[in-house]
């Protein structure tokens, strides 16, 4: 079986919580409407491993620098969206993850951190910008782990699982 079904397998429904990508504002909303916010915010405020990627990052923000929305806010950090510019802006490229190494990294739209607070740990900078941060129970990224052969990121959430 490959690493990433052994991973897949024995990681159970509710084990852990992966916001994807999309487009945050929708994402919000729908949390809202299908009556999962609230919920949502509780699980991940009790230790619920959760992994947001993309948007996700956004929904977990504390603070969206140049939006007026915020979203479940469990994670201390200030995203700003759209960062690289609009469809045109989004990038491949591979940058140092720490605890990791090189690792692939495709940008769509996507946010970066401006600011951590100190409950928050920077994992990945490119240009000068965090790509990527852990707190505690929460991992962001503001790429696409999902859209690479790489299976890293995935392996590193997995373990969050399966050491929470
Ligand atoms: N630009 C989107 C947003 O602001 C995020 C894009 C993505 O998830 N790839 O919600």
């Amino acid at each position: 079986m490959s690493d990433k079904a052994n991973c897949i397998k024995s990681t159970r429904f509710e084990d852990g919580l992966i916001i994807p990508g999309g487009e945050s504002t929708v994402q919000g909303k729908l949390l809202k409407e299908l009556g999962l916010f609230e919920p949502f915010k509780k699980m991940i405020e009790n230790g619920l491993p959760v992994f947001g990627t993309c948007a996700g990052l956004l929904l977990l923000a504390d603070k969206i620098n140049n939006d007026d929305s915020s979203y479940l806010q469990t994670m201390d950090i200030v995203a700003e969206r759209n960062a690289y510019g609009r469809q045109l802006g989004s990038f491949y490229t591979e940058a140092d993850f720490k605890g990791i190494g090189t690792v692939p990294m495709t940008f769509i739209r996507a946010p970066y951190i401006k600011a951590v607070s100190e409950k928050a740990r920077p994992l990945a900078t490119v240009d000068g910008h965090i790509v990527a941060a852990r707190q505690g129970n929460q991992l962001v990224t503001a790429f696409h782990p999902e859209l690479n052969d790489s299976l890293h990121i995935h392996k590193y959430f997995c373990d969050m699982v399966a050491n929470q």
